[in-house]
């Protein structure tokens, strides 16, 4: 780096009559610039090399540009330097396709979100430029054809250069000292090119000075990025996801803006402009900007009906589709179907092999129970180890076979954790087809009673709900009849009241029923306990409140209890229960 500032200010110390020692002095820098970056390559052998070394081509191309033109230009002021033109231009080729290379490196997959902002960054740049910067040059009157070319391709290769370097930005991922420096020498150069393109139009451009200075210090920057030690981890991939941060979003919302700002400034100054391509641009902008939101909203549907865990439907997704086929088979006369699915001894899972060992369960699980059932098929997360499938268009008598192929396909073979743990997984199927007059509640009610019924029956089996015992299988059943009903008494009333606040179908009823069932075992005096006074049950629920019990179903029962509605058990019933249960 020193070697280069020795020469970088040399260049200002030499007086301006000797022009053979400034561009020595100059072209020292650029083209040393290109040898620190040879001497980073083969100090820190980065994978990108390509990378690398496209940048150092741009330098040397850069160098002998600067040599061109001052060789084409001295003596003769006629001759045109096209050679240095050529040169120059060949600089942008090199350091755009260094970027694009860069860009592919750090994000490799495809990210239409970052596309779309670049291409919105970018057109309003465009709008910048061209109103400012090439149709003056443009429609200059002092201006030779050639000039026109220079004026019009200059900001050109300076907007692909930046399109590029938005692209790169977007992409996201670490900044390493040698990325940022890398962004310097861009921003240094493109201002720099800038700067000078709006001086020269205005004909207020004396000499290079603080120009040159400005580039100068952008090539120490360059050289700077190759020999950082950092430069080797710089075109690593990068997890490149283009959130719609607050910082991105006021971006955008500036950019959108430009074009329409643009129109009312020259409109103020009277200026001759170009409105039809800045309306042009504003119509382009207002297009990407809805094709970014579609994008936005796409990816929030993806992520409100796909399950995070085991990348299969949400119980949101799945409440949506079960009122479309209920709406569908009241139409057509069909029926509803589904099965509910529930693992066996799942918390034993957990507690033995730990929770990442039971979240690898629930994927298996999730992958067999799709695998199992058809494409049409709705399969959905239930909630934490309970798994629902809409069966849509099924035949009832089809369903039973469906729901053991499931249980089949599941406990077929054990569920290989971490390539080594073999864990055996079994699960309880409950499944119910109702006609299509059916609501979706007695559907989920009778299929979620016959996966309790499954439950109690042993586990690792399937049982088909009937529609007309809709909470038989309450964890009272064995109970007597009066108690069974004062039980399902409260569950109905309880669910009710979850129906009513949280504008859901309700709650498994098996959810409610435990806890309107633990109640009342808890305010009946039985051999493991005394009977339990109303106080000592409500802190009782409250304690297992989010652990045993649903927390909803236990608010809603504490709220009714509270209201004198549920929880009064009838003597004569929790006597016997006491008898049954205890
Ligand atoms: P049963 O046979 O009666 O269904 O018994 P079970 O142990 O499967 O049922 P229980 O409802 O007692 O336990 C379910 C457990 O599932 C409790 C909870 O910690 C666990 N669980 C819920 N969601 C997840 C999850 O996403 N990952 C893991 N690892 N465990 C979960
Ligand atoms: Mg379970
Ligand atoms: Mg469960």
């Amino acid at each position: 780096m020193l070697a280069a500032a020795v020469p970088a200010v040399g260049h200002f110390l030499v007086p301006a009559s000797h022009a053979v020692a400034q561009v020595v002095s100059y072209c020292l820098v650029s083209a040393g610039t290109a040898v620190a970056m040879a001497v980073g390559i083969r100090l820190h052998r980065p994978a990108a090399r390509a990378v690398w070394w496209l940048f150092g081509a741009g330098q040397v191309m850069y160098a002998a540009g600067d040599v061109a033109y001052f060789v084409a230009t001295t003596g003769s002021e006629t001759n045109y330097p096209v050679l240095a033109n050529v040169l120059y231009l060949s600089q942008y080729v090199c350091a755009g396709a260094a970027l694009v290379l860069l860009g592919r490196r750090r994000t490799p997959q495809r990210n239409t979100a970052a596309l779309v902002d670049t291409a919105i960054l970018a057109v309003a740049a465009a709008v910048l430029w061209w109103v400012f910067l090439i149709h003056p040059a443009v429609a200059a009157p002092g201006f030779s054809a050639l000039d026109r070319a220079a004026a019009t391709i200059y900001p050109v290769m300076d907007l692909c250069v930046l399109t590029v370097a938005i692209r790169l930005v977007l992409g996201g991922g670490a900044r390493q000292a040698s990325y940022q420096l890398l962004l310097a020498y861009l921003g240094l150069t493109l201002f720099a090119d800038t700067a000078y393109g709006l001086l020269t139009l205005h004909g207020v451009y004396q000499n290079g000075e603080w120009s040159d200075a400005v580039y100068l210090v952008s090539y120490l920057a360059l050289g700077a990025a190759a020999l950082h030690p950092s430069m080797r981890r710089v075109a690593e991939p990068v997890d490149g996801r283009s959130g719609a941060t607050l910082y991105r979003v006021v971006l955008l919302a500036i950019a959108t803006l430009v074009a329409p700002v643009v129109l009312a400034v020259q409109n103020l100054r009277h200026a001759a402009s170009s409105d039809l391509v800045v309306v042009t641009a504003s119509a382009v902008l207002f297009l990407l900007m809805l094709t970014r939101m579609a994008g936005l909203i796409a990816a929030q549907r993806r992520i409100a009906m796909t399950d995070d865990l085991t990348g299969i439907y949400t119980r949101r997704y799945l409440s949506d589709a079960l009122r479309a086929e209920s709406e569908r088979a009241a139409r057509q006369d069909g029926s509803l179907a589904m099965l509910l699915v529930d693992v066996d001894h799942f918390k034993h899972i957990n507690d033995t092999y730990g929770h990442p060992a039971g979240d690898q369960v629930l994927r298996e699980v999730a992958r067999r129970l799709r695998d199992a059932c058809r494409d049409t098929d709705v399969v959905a997360r239930f909630g934490g180890e309970e798994f629902a499938v809409l069966v849509t268009g099924a035949a009832p008598d089809g369903l039973a076979a469906q729901a053991e192929l499931v249980r089949a396909r599941i406990a077929g073979a054990p569920v290989l954790v971490d390539g080594r743990t073999a864990i055996t997984v079994t699960v309880s199927v409950g499944a119910a087809a109702l006609p299509g007059t059916a609501s979706t509640e007695e559907l989920l009610l009778t299929a979620d009673s016959a996966l309790y019924a499954a439950k109690r029956g042993g586990r690792n089996r399937v049982v088909m709900g009937d529609a007309e015992q809709p909470i038989a299988a309450t964890p009272a059943s064995s109970a007597p009849a009066d108690l069974d009903r004062q039980i399902q008494r409260w569950t109905a009333l309880v669910n009710e009241a979850v129906r009513r606040h949280a504008e859901e179908p309700g709650l498994p009823a098996s959810m409610v029923a435990g806890v309107c069932a633990a109640w009342a075992l808890m305010r009946t005096a039985c051999p493991e306990h005394p009977a339990l006074s109303a106080e000592q049950c409500r802190a009782e629920l409250r304690r297992c409140r989010g652990v045993q019990f649903h927390p909803r179903a236990v608010d809603e029962f504490l709220a009714l209890e509270a209201a004198g509605v549920v929880g009064t058990p009838e003597t004569a019933g929790t006597a016997r229960l006491a008898a049954t249960l205890g």
